[in-house]
């Protein structure tokens, strides 16, 4: 015979058992509605190249022989959204990696992780970079995963600036943290959409007015690495213009006293 579960003497532990049971469930069906909203994203970022790509490889095939000067246009064509592609791709690899990936953590110099970025990145960008601030720092960290991030940060404000402008990179040391913050000159970012920008393909209003190539996935990842390393970043407004990121490390002389 089957014996029955013994019910508790208190129907109110069963009552805490269902709630807590249905908590869970609620938790476990948002993550797979995240999870469906992300894949069907990033299907759809896709598809908009792929169809460019597609459609100007027909062209060429139906007109390029009677109409050679199409032939560059088109292959111009092609090039940018399968570069675009590339970098998609690559960023969605980036985040199925940090989704699992574990980071190994050392003591660095936070200076020398700035300085090597900011000279690779001053090769790039058409602002002017100002690093100040406390260049003895040391930190517990991973110094690739901070470099991406840095990496993402001045990029974005190279992008989202005017040329010519100053973005400004401080380390600053308190008691219990080191905050490393990078500031621009830029349009800023409205403070109802500040806590988007981490979120999943979000791309602001200037960044999709103002044709910016982008694929709304830099800060997700750059969060996602800063999770991973206990790393605090966030986004705030510069006042009057342009915006503050900050990564807020702790101070690992304050932890070891
Ligand atoms: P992407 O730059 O590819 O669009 P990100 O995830 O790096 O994607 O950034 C998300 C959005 O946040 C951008 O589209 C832009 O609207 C906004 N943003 C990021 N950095 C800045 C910045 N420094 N100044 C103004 N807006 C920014």
């Amino acid at each position: 015979y089957a014996s029955a579960l013994p019910v508790p003497d208190n129907p109110l532990e069963v009552e805490q058992l269902a709630s807590s049971f249905n908590q869970l469930l609620e938790t476990v069906n948002q993550k797979s509605e995240q999870e469906k909203a992300f894949v069907s994203n990033a299907a759809h970022e896709l598809r908009t190249p792929i169809a460019v790509i597609l459609g100007h490889s027909k062209l060429i095939q139906r007109r390029g022989k009677s109409h050679p000067e199409l032939v560059n246009h088109s292959v111009a064509f092609i090039t940018d959204e399968a570069t675009r592609m590339q970098r998609l791709v690559n960023q969605l690899l980036v985040l199925s990696r940090a989704d699992r990936a574990k980071s190994e953590r050392s003591y660095i110099n936070l200076s020398d992780v700035v300085f090597e970025t900011v000279e690779e990145e001053r090769a790039v960008l058409s602002q002017r970079i100002a690093v100040t601030g406390d260049h003895s720092a040391v930190v517990y960290t991973n110094a690739d995963n901070v470099q991406q991030i840095l990496r993402t940060l001045l990029d974005n404000a190279g992008k989202y600036s005017p040329k010519g402008s100053l973005i400004s990179v401080k380390i600053q040391t308190t008691d219990t943290k080191i905050i490393l913050s990078v500031t621009d000159e830029g349009p800023g970012i409205k403070p109802e959409d500040q806590p988007r920008v981490f979120d999943r393909f979000y791309r602001g209003d200037f960044a999709r007015d103002e044709h910016i190539q982008g694929t709304g996935l830099g800060l997700s990842i750059a969060k996602q690495l800063a999770n991973l390393n206990q790393i605090e970043l966030d986004v705030t407004s510069n006042q009057p213009v342009g915006t503050i990121f900050t990564l807020s490390f702790n101070n690992p002389k304050y932890q070891l006293s």
